[in-house]
């Protein structure tokens, strides 16, 4: 069994959540045992501690991407800064807002969690139609930080959300795809 098999059989998909007709692909099963959340960090840690893909930060995007991205980056012995919804972070921010199925999302960073230059990790739990992780990396690239590469438990690649931010110009590293 791959690592990907074996993490794909720890996800769990329940169907009409968060309303009818979405398959909602929870990740929390991956968390709550000990053995498969190991695999799961490693096989981020793996990645990025070689040389010449070491960030100089782990950015996480709210929610799911601060429980992956911290445990990354501590185990990178980096720094961690949450991309957090809009209202949350007490200091100066940064702001951008995408638009979603229905309606519209905005995300924030304080001005100060990266500096100009900075080679930047970002992180999130799934990628879907990829705005989420596209507003991300515009608040980095505001600061003057480059995303070298964003990460993922999961891809839905129908959603053509992984095909736009790699063209885009942002290289993806996910584990696990959902047709
Ligand atoms: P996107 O912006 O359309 O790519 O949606 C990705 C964001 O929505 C991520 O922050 C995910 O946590 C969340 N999301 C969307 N669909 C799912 C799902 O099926 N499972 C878990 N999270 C999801």
């Amino acid at each position: 069994l791959s690592v990907n098999d074996y993490l794909r059989q720890h996800i769990r998909t329940v169907p009409d959540w968060p309303s009818a007709g979405v398959q909602f692909r929870d990740i929390t099963p991956l968390l709550q045992d000990p053995k498969v959340f190991r695999v799961l960090i490693d096989a981020f840690v793996h990645r990025y501690m070689d040389r010449g893909m070491r960030p100089d930060v782990v950015a996480g995007l709210d929610a799911r991407g601060f429980i992956l991205g911290a445990v990354v980056a501590y185990e990178l012995n980096v720094g961690f800064v949450p991309i957090r919804k809009k209202g949350k972070l007490p200091f100066t921010t940064v702001e951008e807002t995408y638009e979603l199925e229905y309606g519209s999302a905005t995300v924030e960073l304080h001005t100060d969690a990266v500096r100009a230059g900075d080679r930047v990790l970002l992180i999130d739990d799934l990628i879907a139609t990829g705005g989420t992780m596209m507003a991300g990396k515009k608040l980095l690239e505001k600061l003057g930080a480059t995303v070298f590469e964003g990460a993922a438990i999961v891809d839905l690649p129908e959603l053509g959300g992984s095909a736009r931010l790699r063209a885009g110009g942002l290289p993806l590293y996910t584990l696990v795809d959902f047709a």
